[in-house]
């Protein structure tokens, strides 16, 4: 929800969007962090959310109803709030996002050296990206030398120090981020809050792992990131090629 009706002022995180959860999740830890997508909304940044107790009922009841809601006692709550209550509740195995993590770190670094050195790509004057044809451009002495298809995994912010998935940013075009939308899928499907919430608090590595996630699925040749105003457009390269060769072999002298 991101229009001004559906904000909300909080004393601790100030005026953000409006957000549900049952009361149990409260005050709670590690309750369960059941989520609720409207389905005209199924990439909302803040699902209503409740504990697995509510679930039960809910289960049992088949419906929201007088006695399910009862039972909830939805609360309403500032975004802010909804991200400290979902870390607080959210269960997970761990160990199976760590393997997610490490069996994807160790898919892509022995490609993406590859492809460093076969696209010389930390050493092209500039990079372009566009997000209308997925393409991700590295030019030399004014013109383009290498042309890579891309795709976006996210943005991380260093002003607030946080992770943004490509799929959850309304400002990225859908051709650049429609596959970060598996991973959220990959990530409900194993039960990873890292996968599944569109922001969160993180680190820059934080934005690697993710990267490397999307690279495994999309078996990418390489990952890359370029740096904005506010810190890091993340994203992985499914394919690359010269666009001139015998212009740089002069060029590097290759
Ligand atoms: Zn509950
Ligand atoms: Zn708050």
């Amino acid at each position: 929800m991101s229009d001004s009706e559906n904000k909300i002022k909080c004393n601790t995180h100030g005026t953000t969007d409006s957000t549900f959860l049952c009361r149990h999740l409260l005050e709670g830890e590690k309750r369960g962090f059941n989520l609720g997508y409207d389905p005209e909304n199924p990439y909302d940044l803040y699902p209503d959310a409740w504990c697995d107790e509510c679930e039960k009922v809910l289960e049992k009841e088949g419906e929201w109803n007088e006695k399910s809601e009862k039972f909830a006692d939805i609360k309403l709550l500032c975004s802010g709030c909804y991200e400290d209550i979902r870390d607080r509740n959210w269960v997970q195995d761990d160990e199976v996002f760590h393997d997610l993590v490490k069996s994807s770190f160790g898919f892509i670094e022995p490609r993406h050296q590859e492809f460093l050195s076969k696209y010389k790509a930390g050493e092209h004057e500039r990079w372009d990206w566009y997000q209308e044809t997925a393409k991700l451009i590295f030019s030399h002495d004014g013109k383009p030398q290498v042309e890579a298809d891309i795709q976006f995994s996210g943005t991380y912010s260093t002003k607030s120090n946080t992770w943004m998935w490509a799929w959850a940013n309304e400002s990225l075009d859908e051709k650049v981020k429609s596959s970060s939308r598996d991973i959220k899928a990959l990530g409900e499907e194993l039960g990873l809050k890292q996968l599944v919430a569109g922001r969160y608090p993180a680190t820059e590595v934080d934005g690697w792992e993710m990267t490397s996630v999307l690279a495994k699925h999309l078996n990418a040749i390489g990952v890359y990131r370029t740096p904005g105003d506010n810190g890091f457009t993340y994203m992985v390269i499914t394919k690359a090629k010269w666009i001139n060769k015998s212009k740089i072999a002069r060029l590097f002298g290759g």
